[in-house]
């Protein structure tokens, strides 16, 4: 699956919100954004033109992408199977998002990024109930343990991240076993539950034009 391998930073800046691409950068005086929180490019400071409806949402669902890392593609496709569920598609949308594998590790500290989570799924380091999964858009389910590779528990992007993090409930749904190196799923979150300042119905409104 292709993917957007430009500059991140850049991204924060032109949706002119936190995107949290580059892990501990992202909550560090580093972060670039806490200095040029305006859009890139020359006329960037100068660019406070009032947006369209269509341009508010279409910022909207580009933040959202590029939160999670995809491309319009899937995300589209992840739309319809949001739209073709039962309840609320904004909210289902959210909850398809939130419950890929690679989102559940960074969300469990596992990873410091959700970009850094996606490769480590894929270079077989995660087991979801006792299966190797190395499938990022692998979608979690109530109850399912995503666990460390007995021959990962060294790698040193992980340990790294994990010690940033607390045990124990990181997000309501999901619960850490640190000393175990794994995760539980406790739920599938509600909209509550999951911790995106995003209007996803400014998405759904977009999509049903
Ligand atoms: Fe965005 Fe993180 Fe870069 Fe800050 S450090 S601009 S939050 S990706």
């Amino acid at each position: 699956m292709a993917r957007y391998s430009g500059p991140v930073c850049k991204l924060c800046r032109r949706e002119g919100a936190k995107l949290f691409l580059k892990g501990a950068k992202c909550t560090s005086n580093k972060c670039p954004f806490e200095k040029k929180g305006y859009a890139p490019g020359q006329h960037g400071r100068s660019r406070r033109m009032k947006m369209s409806e269509y341009a508010i949402q279409l910022r909207e669902k580009q933040k959202v992408k590029r939160m999670y890392g995809l491309l319009e593609k899937q995300f589209r496709l992840y739309f319809e199977r949001a739209d073709r569920t039962k309840g609320i598609t904004g909210e289902n949308l959210l909850q398809i998002l939130e419950t890929r594998l690679d989102n559940t590790v960074y969300r469990l500290g596992l990873a410091p990024s959700r970009n850094a989570a996606r490769q480590l799924v894929r270079h077989r380091h995660f087991m979801v109930n006792g299966r190797l999964v190395d499938i990022p858009s692998f979608q979690v389910k109530a109850s399912d343990i995503i666990r460390v590779r007995e021959k990962s528990r060294q790698n040193a992007l992980i340990h790294n991240s994990m010690k940033r993090i607390r045990d124990g409930k990181l997000v309501p749904w999901l619960e850490l076993d640190k000393a175990q190196m794994q995760g539980t799923v406790l739920e599938i979150p509600n909209r509550q539950d999951i911790p995106v300042n995003v209007n996803e119905n400014l998405i759904v409104e977009l999509y049903s034009k």
